[in-house]
């Protein structure tokens, strides 16, 4: 992959720099944006001049098909800095790919691979200083692209405007997680957006996820809308499931978002010699499994979090508990990702890519 720099970008720098009052210990995941954007619209059936200018918020016209329609996709994706200070992007045409199948599935246009990879490379260098050395330490990166061409008229915008913008975060930790088997509400159907990273996937797990909440656990995992009977996926992660020896995961579907840390872990795993079957896990086989003891252990996988593992589950109203585990699948598939994204252990697979 070419995270080339040979898009002209026009770049016009912040005059002042916001690093300095930024708590680098103490920063909450995703809220805290550095000094530069990069910025390119679609206009008149063409991409136009990328810009990276200062990071700030921009005017739209109140009728932009991204506020009736939700036209509206993004990624998320990380950057990690070396013991060098260079700085190494993880597996970017995974997103870059998943991106514009994103934008296939919305009617958006897709964005040229030299303007996705020559925007990520020129912000990055022009905002390293924000980017922090050190396990846990990682610049989040969120690729989008929204609806501005304007019309209450239920049809595909003309207009689009491809943005990133940058996050440092520091290692995310969410505390136990105690998950709800989703037994109504689903996230996905199939032949609908599932597989999109687009935004009103989400907004469709806030009200079922708020619920979830009140009742005191921490995320939902979906199942089939058609039977609720197929383990799918939670919120912003992909699942597994660890019976005995062997390690579960869902097959990718219309249904469910095809995770670059769920592929990553898939081959780690094989690698590691762990057994590992991709096929769709029943809800009856958990249950079964956390009755006779052999359910070892569940965790999500996702680029914000890494893995993280889960602590029980709830079904018809019933609490089912993990055991507690020294040294779990989802420790050591962590450890050993982690360790090739920040540069301590040699990347054979070849998808650390420097910029
Ligand atoms: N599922 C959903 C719905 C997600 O939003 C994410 C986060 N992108 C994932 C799974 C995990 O994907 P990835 O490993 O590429 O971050």
């Amino acid at each position: 992959m070419n995270v080339s720099q040979t898009c002209k970008i026009e770049i016009t720098k912040s005059l002042v720099s916001k690093i300095n009052a930024v708590d680098f210990e103490n920063l909450s995941f995703g809220s805290v944006f550095t000094d530069h954007l990069f910025e390119c619209d679609f206009k008149n059936g063409e991409w136009q001049q990328p810009v990276i200018k200062p990071y700030a918020p921009f005017l739209l016209d109140p009728s932009s098909r991204v506020f009736h329609y939700g036209q509206a996709i993004f990624e998320g994706m990380k950057a990690y800095k070396d013991g060098s200070d260079a700085i190494w992007l993880f597996r970017p045409d995974e997103n870059f790919k998943r991106f514009n199948k994103s934008a296939v599935r919305m009617a958006m246009p897709e964005v040229p691979e030299e303007i996705f990879m020559s925007g990520l490379n020129q912000l990055l260098q022009l905002d390293k200083a924000w980017v922090k050395k050190g396990s846990g330490n990682a610049m989040y990166i969120r690729p989008f692209m929204i609806a501005t061409g304007g019309g209450v008229i239920a049809n595909p915008s003309t207009e689009y405007k491809f943005m990133i913008i940058l996050s440092p975060v520091t290692s995310y930790y969410s505390g136990e997680v105690k998950v709800l088997i989703a037994e109504h509400y689903s996230r996905a159907a199939n032949g609908g957006i599932g597989a999109a990273k687009a935004a009103g996937n989400y907004a469709a797990q806030f009200f079922p996820t708020n619920l979830a909440n009140k009742a005191g656990f921490q995320q939902v995992i979906w199942t089939d809308d058609a039977t609720h009977t197929m383990l799918e996926e939670a919120g912003t992660m992909n699942v597994f499931f660890r019976i005995n020896d062997t390690l579960l995961t869902a097959p990718v579907s219309e249904r469910i978002l095809d995770g670059v840390t769920r592929k990553t872990l898939i081959d780690l795993a094989k690698s590691e010699n762990i057994n590992l079957e991709i096929r769709p896990v029943l809800v009856s086989e958990l249950i079964e499994a956390s009755k006779n003891g052999t359910l070892k252990e569940i965790f999500g996988s996702g680029t914000a979090a890494v893995v993280s593992p889960i602590a029980g589950f709830s079904f018809q109203d019933i609490y089912y508990e993990l055991p507690k585990i020294e040294n779990t699948v989802a420790l050591q598939l962590k450890n050993k990702l982690t360790s090739i994204q920040n540069k301590l252990e040699e990347d054979k697979f070849g998808w650390t890519v420097k910029i």
